[in-house]
């Protein structure tokens, strides 16, 4: 299974990813976590990491297409994966595609977490971090529908909608039926 969670910061994807990958016994490959262990290594991405990820902005597609290919072709992630973050632009669905259809093995589906804008700024209010402050958040969900609604679009009908509203089990419960729909 070849899957990718789409959904909005705060929306609880990571979790689930997480969770589900765990199930499917695949690995959850998560971009921001990708990019967050080469912190302090000194390569050329670290130093980029300074001026993107700490402004909350998105690395250029190039630097994040070839980050993320890289890892797909690790042997773990031959028979399948989780994709966490990524792709976030066209530009990245449209590589990734490209890069997947080179190798033969195609996306299976789009898992699309949606929860409202209301409820991802109570959310992220309620974590109360430095950072979540009204405006940063409203910035954020900003950023993720110009660059991210487009490719729900883009992948058709390969996205599967699951409610993102619900106790992190239920959620769960939802994303893994959804999977097993695909399956069968
Ligand atoms: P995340 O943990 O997924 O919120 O990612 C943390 C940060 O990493 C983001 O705010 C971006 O700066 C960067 N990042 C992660 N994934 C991508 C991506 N697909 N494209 C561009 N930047 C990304």
């Amino acid at each position: 299974m070849r899957l990718i969670m789409v959904g909005a910061p705060g929306s609880g994807k990571g979790t689930q990813a997480e969770r589900l990958a765990e199930k499917l016994a695949v690995p959850h490959i998560s971009t921001g976590d990708l990019l967050r262990s080469r912190r302090g290594d000194g390569s050329d991405i670290d130093k980029l990491l300074s001026e993107y990820l700490d402004r909350g902005e998105l690395l250029p597609d190039d630097v994040i297409v070839k980050i993320t290919s890289d890892r797909l072709d690790e042997p773990d992630a031959v028979d399948g994966f989780i994709l966490d973050g990524f792709p976030r632009t066209l530009p990245q669905a449209e590589a990734l595609c490209a890069h997947l259809d080179e190798v033969g093995h195609p996306i299976t589906a789009v898992l699309f977490l949606n929860v409202s804008d209301d409820e991802v700024r109570e959310r992220m209010l309620a974590r109360g971090r430095d950072d979540d402050t009204a405006e940063v958040i409203d910035n954020r969900l900003g950023i993720y529908h110009a660059e991210t609604d487009p490719i729900i679009e883009y992948f058709g009908d390969k996205v599967i909608e699951v409610n993102g509203v619900g106790s992190i089990d239920e959620i769960t419960d939802r994303l893994t039926a959804a999977v097993a729909q695909v399956r069968s």
